[in-house]
């Protein structure tokens, strides 16, 4: 078949097979099948990148890394919404619509209020172009490479859409997939995210794509700008958007009165908690476009829409007892065990009262009676206490100062809200919580070893640390509890077979503060072995691209402290990689090391992506566009104009695919 034939076949195929799984949530072939079709169209566009396609379905994993947004200003002003709390509100609102309008029947339009960060997305003849976030309204930033890896925008559209819009929505993140999330940072000893919708506006400024692509954000599109779009009403504007592929929440109604405004928020305000993200009101818009444009605009927002906020739900309940937790990392949160009381449609009994300064503010103690407030947040707040209902032999909350599980005097350093308990070593949760930590699916994954066999070890005085694990015999653990033949026999194998996880994925297990799975990764490529990375000094550490103060400070504390270096001896001595293999070694050199290339156009001899490895692989960065701190610009065939203007104004050099091959 025919190269070019084959590419679009298999684009459009994975096209559509997007928009069934992630607008229509009706995929018809297996994540398998989806994932080899991408597979062959990812190797296909390698090796023909004469036919690249600036919006293939294969951009949807990422991997462009952008170091400085730029600043894009709105061709059409992205506004603010007043807000009304009350029925009357919204009559007097109702009313200086008809005194502006005059005796004619209005509409309204009637949407849900999704709680996340507002975007507004170009597209002409078809294709997006460019996506820029609210900003202040007036100006954003250009955030294009990272929304292109959200899977329910689609790249190219289908049906009768006009040549040239904006469409705007608001960019959520699911309360599954933000629980997700959040089970990984603790994983990785990190703090969980406060809550779905300043995770999901924090994901559109990551500097990495690829990091963007695995987080679970949706975008929920409500509005179309532009000139001659062909609409007449809000409600049609919804059914087009549907039919050229948008996502559109079919939760809207067309209402002909106030009344009936009133039912749909009376509605929504007690089944949006079966809604898989946040909302946090109903917006109500004129649904006449030409009304709309009579009424036009105060300063701030349009005169024809308005949010009607739903209160957010409290409930007042008694404080029975508040108790300690100890992390795997030593902090310690203060948890508020709660009467068990209903709210949001869920019983709750337990609260965070994240960290002692949170206490005192509220001056909580065990006996109050407090409210409690689900919010955005998965696990409810204890926002105010009662005083007229306090007990009268009630007395300030003295916060811990010894650690509940081992006695151990709390620490707490300047500027660090939470407390914590400095016995790393002889703590028994941060003891066995490094352990899980270590074996778990993303670390070592060791096979036949569970987080609560791992309790029993310690328990049993069978294993300290993690470098315990390869000294266990079966005879050691036979006798345990619930332990049979089969089953030690399959934990010795699992933990002998671990010794064959990568470098980089050790360096995870270890369990080094802020070192996640992506840090990790960074720190072995940059250092491609411990001995190298342990000699690394602060300075040196921040150097390597996104390393920061904090990540480096940890990474040299963990090193200096005799224990861990110790575990690290006993590991390498039983095996394990503690440096890049042969094969991830051949291809690195430093040679561009400090430089930033930006790469455009069609290429001859590597396709894109491989140029792109091969920046990467010699110690350079890829950068999405333009700026003062580019090194050089990749030009191959059909670069944009704009990019070429660009650069020479900021006498970025201009090299040649040949040249570039040549600094090799
Ligand atoms: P505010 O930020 O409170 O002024 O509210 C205005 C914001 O609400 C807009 O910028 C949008 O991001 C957001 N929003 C959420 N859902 C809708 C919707 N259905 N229609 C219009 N705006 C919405
Ligand atoms: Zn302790």
């Amino acid at each position: 078949m025919d190269i070019a034939v084959q590419l679009k076949t298999l684009r459009d195929e994975l096209r559509e097979h997007n928009y069934n799984y992630y607008v229509l949530d009706n995929p018809t072939i297996s994540d398998f099948d989806f994932d080899m079709k991408l597979k062959e169209l990812q190797d296909l566009e390698a090796k023909y990148p004469e036919f690249h396609d600036p919006n293939s379905p294969t951009l949807r994993v990422g991997g462009m890394v952008t170091k400085n947004f730029d600043t894009v200003v709105h061709e059409h002003r992205m506004y603010s919404l007043d807000n009304s709390y009350s029925k009357e509100d919204l009559e007097d609102w109702e009313k200086r619509i008809q005194r502006n309008l005059g005796d004619v029947p209005v509409q309204f339009t009637c949407e849900l209020k999704y709680d996340g960060a507002s975007i507004s997305i170009t597209y002409e003849k078809g294709e997006l172009v460019r996506a820029v976030t609210r900003g202040d309204g007036i100006q954003g930033d250009d955030v294009t490479t990272n929304i292109k890896t959200i899977k329910s925008i689609p790249l190219r559209l289908k049906g009768d859409y006009p040549e040239k819009f904006d469409i705007r929505g608001e960019i959520v993140l699911p309360y599954e997939g933000f629980a997700k999330m959040n089970e990984e940072r603790i994983a990785n000893g990190e703090e969980p995210y406060m809550n779905p919708r300043n995770t999901a506006s924090g994901s559109l400024k990551l500097q990495d794509s690829a990091a963007v692509a695995k987080r679970p954000l949706e975008c929920l599109l409500y509005s179309i700008v532009g000139k001659n779009i062909g609409i007449n009403t809000q409600f049609e504007m919804l059914e087009k958007a549907r039919s050229w592929g948008f996502k559109v929440p079919t939760v809207a109604k067309l209402c002909e009165n106030t009344t009936q405004v009133l039912e749909f928020v009376e509605y929504w305000d007690i089944h949006r908690h079966d809604l898989p993200y946040e909302t946090d009101g109903v917006v109500i818009k004129v649904n006449n476009l030409q009304h709309q444009e009579e009424l036009g605009h105060t300063s701030k927002s349009p005169r024809w829409a308005m949010a009607y906020k739903f209160k957010a739900e409290q409930v007042f309940t008694v404080l029975n007892e508040i108790t300690y937790q100890v992390g795997r990392t030593g902090a310690i949160t203060p948890v508020a065990n709660l009467e068990p009381v209903l709210l949001a449609g869920t019983t709750v009994k337990r609260a965070s009262l994240h960290n002692a300064d949170q206490i005192e503010k509220l001056d909580i103690r065990e006996g109050d009676t407090v409210f409690v407030e689900k919010g955005g947040e998965i696990i409810p707040k204890i926002i105010a206490v009662d005083i007229t209902k306090r007990p009268a032999d009630s007395s300030p909350t003295v916060y811990i100062s010894k650690c509940p599980e081992c006695d151990t005097p709390l620490e707490r350093t300047e500027g660090d809200a939470k407390h914590y308990c400095p016995n790393e070593y002889g703590c028994p949760p941060q003891i066995t919580g490094r352990i899980q930590h270590f074996i778990s699916r993303k670390a070592m994954d060791i096979e036949g070893l569970g987080g609560e066999t791992v309790e029993l070890l310690f328990k049993e005085g069978l294993i300290d640390d993690y470098a315990d694990l390869y000294d266990l015999t079966k005879a050691q653990i036979l006798p345990l509890e619930r332990m049979a033949e089969k089953s030690a026999e399959n934990l010795i194998n699992g933990v002998a077979a671990s010794v064959q996880v990568p470098f980089e994925r050790v360096l995870f297990a270890l369990g080094i503060r802020f070192v996640g799975e992506t840090v990790a990764k960074k720190l072995a490529r940059a250092y491609k072995n411990i001995e190298a990375l342990q000699a690394a000094s602060v300075e040196e550490l921040t150097a390597v691209d996104e390393i920061g103060e904090r990540i480096a400070q940890s990474v040299v504390e963990f090193f200096s402290n005799e224990k861990n270096v110790e575990a690290i001896r006993r590991l390498k001595a039983k095996g394990l990689q503690f440096a890049l293999s042969a094969e991830k070694l051949e291809n690195q050199t430093d040679k561009l090391a400090g430089n930033t290339f930006v790469v455009s156009g069609v290429f001859e001899t590597v396709s894109r992506d491989e140029l792109k490895k091969l920046i990467e692989d010699n110690g350079a960065k890829v950068g999405s566009s333009i700026s003062s701190k580019t090194s050089y610009l990749v030009a191959g065939d059909k670069m944009g104009p704009s990019k070429r203007t660009k650069a020479e104004k900021l006498g970025v050099p201009i090299i040649s695919e040949q040249d570039f091959l040549s600094m090799l």
